[in-house]
C-alpha cells in the first residue's frame, strides 16, 4: 500500500475511535448524572434534565449535538453545560490514544492490521484502559457535583477490571499479579487514609480524602498492578500538596484520572 493512503486509513480508523470515544463520554455524562440519584442509567434514553423533553437522534452526535443545538435545549432553552462536551472531546481524544498505544503500536504497520488479524491480547488491554479511564473520569464527575459515588459502582467495574485482567495473561502469573494488585489496592487505600487522615501531615495538606478517591486507587491497582499503583500514589501525593498549595484541592478527582492517563502511557510505550 502507498504511504499517502496508509496516513488516509490512520485518519479514517482515528476518526472512528474518536466517535466512539465521544459516543462513551456522552454516556458516560449520563451514567455520572443518574447514577448519584440511583436512577437507571439505561431508561429513558438522553433528555434534557428540565423539561424532559427527549433529545433527537440527530443532536445526540457525540460531541457536534452540542454545537448543533448551540448549547441549548431545542424546546425549553435551557443552556445544556460546556462541561458536557468537554468529557465528550476528552473521551474522544483518550480513544484515539489507546487506540494507538494499545492497537496500532502492538500489532503492525498496517492500519487495518486488528480487523485482518486481530490480537486478543491487544483489544483486551485497549478495553481494560478505556474501562478504568472511563471509571475514573465518571468518579470525577460525580465529585464535581459534591455527590458520592455508590459503592454498586466501584464494585462492578473492579469486577470487570479483574475479568479483563486475568484475560490480560494466560494462567497463573497473570492471576497473581491480578491479586497482588487487588491486594495492593487495598492496602494503599488504607495507608494513604492513615497518612493523609491520622497525622499531623493530614491536618496541614487538608486534603479531604473522598471515598471516591480511595476507590479509585483500589480500581487502578486491580487494573494495572502493584508497580504502576505505587507510581500513582507517588506522582497522587505530590500533586495532592502542590493543589493544596495553590487552593485548587476540588480538581483532585479529576488529578487522579490525569495521573493514571499519564501512568499507563509510561508503562506501554
Ligand atoms: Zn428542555
Amino acid at each position: 500500500m502507498e504511504s499517502q493512503s496508509l496516513v488516509a486509513f490512520d485518519l479514517l480508523i482515528l476518526a472512528w475511535f474518536a466517535y466512539l470515544g465521544g459516543a462513551v463520554g456522552s454516556f458516560s455524562n449520563v451514567v455520572a448524572c443518574r447514577l448519584p440519584m440511583g436512577e437507571s442509567i439505561i431508561w429513558p434514553g438522553s433528555r434534557c434534565p428540565r423539561c424532559l423533553t427527549p433529545i433527537r437522534w440527530h443532536d445526540n452526535v457525540p460531541i457536534l449535538g452540542w454545537f448543533l443545538i448551540r448549547g441549548r435545549c431545542r424546546a425549553c432553552q435551557t443552556p445544556v453545560p460546556a462541561r458536557y462536551v468537554w468529557v465528550e472531546i476528552l473521551f474522544a481524544g483518550m480513544f484515539d490514544v489507546f487506540y494507538w498505544t494499545d492497537i496500532r503500536m502492538s500489532g503492525g504497520r498496517i492500519p487495518l492490521e486488528f480487523l485482518i488479524h486481530p490480537s486478543v491480547s491487544a483489544l483486551t488491554l485497549f478495553t481494560q484502559h478505556v474501562l478504568l479511564m472511563s471509571s475514573l473520569m465518571i468518579m470525577a464527575l460525580i465529585r464535581a457535583d459534591r455527590l458520592p459515588v455508590p459503592t454498586s459502582f466501584i464494585t462492578s467495574v473492579a469486577f470487570g477490571l479483574i475479568v479483563l485482567r486475568l484475560a490480560t495473561g494466560v494462567g497463573w502469573a497473570s492471576f497473581i499479579d491480578t491479586t497482588l494488585g487487588f491486594v495492593s489496592g487495598l492496602l494503599a487505600i488504607l495507608a494513604v487514609d492513615a497518612l493523609l487522615e491520622r497525622t499531623p501531615f493530614a491536618r496541614w495538606s487538608r486534603w479531604e480524602v473522598g471515598r471516591a478517591d480511595l476507590s479509585g486507587l483500589f480500581l487502578v491497582g486491580i487494573a494495572l498492578g502493584t508497580r504502576i499503583l505505587l507510581l500513582v500514589i507517588f506522582l497522587m501525593l505530590i500533586m495532592a500538596v502542590t493543589l493544596t498549595l495553590i487552593q485548587k484541592q476540588r480538581y483532585l478527582a479529576w488529578g487522579l484520572a490525569f495521573i493514571t492517563f499519564v501512568s499507563i502511557i509510561l508503562s506501554v510505550t
